[in-house]
C-alpha cells in the first residue's frame, strides 16, 4: 500500500480515523492516529490508533483479540481525515456491539444482508431458509431467482403495491443467495457496474 501523503505537523501531530466494515460498509468506530500509529498501521495490517486517553498507541483489539484487519486507508479531500477500510475480528465496540454506532440505524444494507446470507452459508443454522437453499444447490437458487423474476413481472402488471414490492424483495434477496452459492461478492458486480457506469453516451 502506498503512504498516503498527511502532513502530521498541521494536523498537531494527530489525525482522525474513520472505521468503516469492508464487506457491510458500516461505520465501525472512530479514533485518532499519529503519525507512528499510522505507520505501524500500515506495517502490521492491524489498526492502531494513538490514544488520547491512555496516553500511547493503542492497537485496537490488543487485549480483546477483537483486531482490525487493515484492508485499506484513503485521505479525504484536504487530506485531513482518514478513511480506514478494515475487517473486523469480532465485536468493534467495547460494550460487544459491532460497532460504536450502534444505535444510529446503519445495521441494514444489502451488503449487510449478503454477509448474513455468506455467514450462513459457512455456520449453518437449525431451521434457517438460506441454509435449505443452499442444500438444494445451485441449479435450484437459480431457479428460484427465475421464479420470483416471473412473480415480480406478473405484479408489475397490477397496481398492488404491496404485492410488487414484496415480490421486488423477494427477487433481490434469492439473487443474493444466488451470488454467495456462486462464491461471488456483490462488490464484484458492483464493480462492473462502475465500470460501466459515466462510460454511457
Ligand atoms: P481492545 O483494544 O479491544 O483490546 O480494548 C482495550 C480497551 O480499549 C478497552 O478496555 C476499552 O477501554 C478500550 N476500547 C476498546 N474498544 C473501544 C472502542 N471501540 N472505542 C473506544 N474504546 C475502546
Ligand atoms: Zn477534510
Ligand atoms: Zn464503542
Ligand atoms: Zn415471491
Amino acid at each position: 500500500m502506498s503512504n498516503l501523503s498527511i502532513d502530521f505537523s498541521k494536523l498537531n501531530g494527530l489525525v482522525p480515523a474513520v472505521v468503516q466494515d469492508a464487506v457491510t460498509r458500516r461505520v465501525l468506530m472512530v479514533g485518532f492516529m499519529n503519525e507512528e500509529a499510522y505507520n505501524k498501521t500500515l506495517r502490521e495490517n492491524k489498526v492502531t490508533f494513538y490514544s488520547r486517553t491512555k496516553d500511547r498507541l493503542w492497537t485496537k483489539g490488543e487485549t480483546s483479540g477483537h483486531y482490525l484487519e487493515l484492508v485499506e486507508m484513503l485521505i479525504d479531500c484536504d487530506q485531513d481525515t482518514l478513511l480506514v477500510k478494515a475487517k473486523p475480528i469480532g465485536p468493534t465496540c467495547h460494550t460487544g456491539a459491532d460497532t460504536c454506532f450502534n444505535e444510529t440505524n446503519q445495521e441494514f444494507s444489502l451488503h449487510a444482508l449478503q454477509a448474513l446470507i455468506t455467514d450462513r452459508k459457512n455456520n449453518p443454522q437449525e431451521g434457517s431458509y438460506t441454509n435449505k437453499l443452499f442444500s438444494a444447490g445451485i441449479n435450484k437458487v437459480a431457479q428460484k431467482v427465475g421464479e420470483e423474476a416471473v412473480e415480480l413481472v406478473i405484479e408489475a402488471k397490477d397496481n398492488n403495491e404491496s404485492l410488487f414490492l414484496n415480490e421486488a424483495a423477494d427477487l433481490m434477496y434469492h439473487y443474493l443467495v444466488l451470488l454467495s452459492a456462486k462464491g461471488y461478492s456483490l462488490s464484484q458486480v458492483e464493480d462492473i457496474l462502475k465500470q460501466r457506469h459515466g462510460k454511457q453516451k
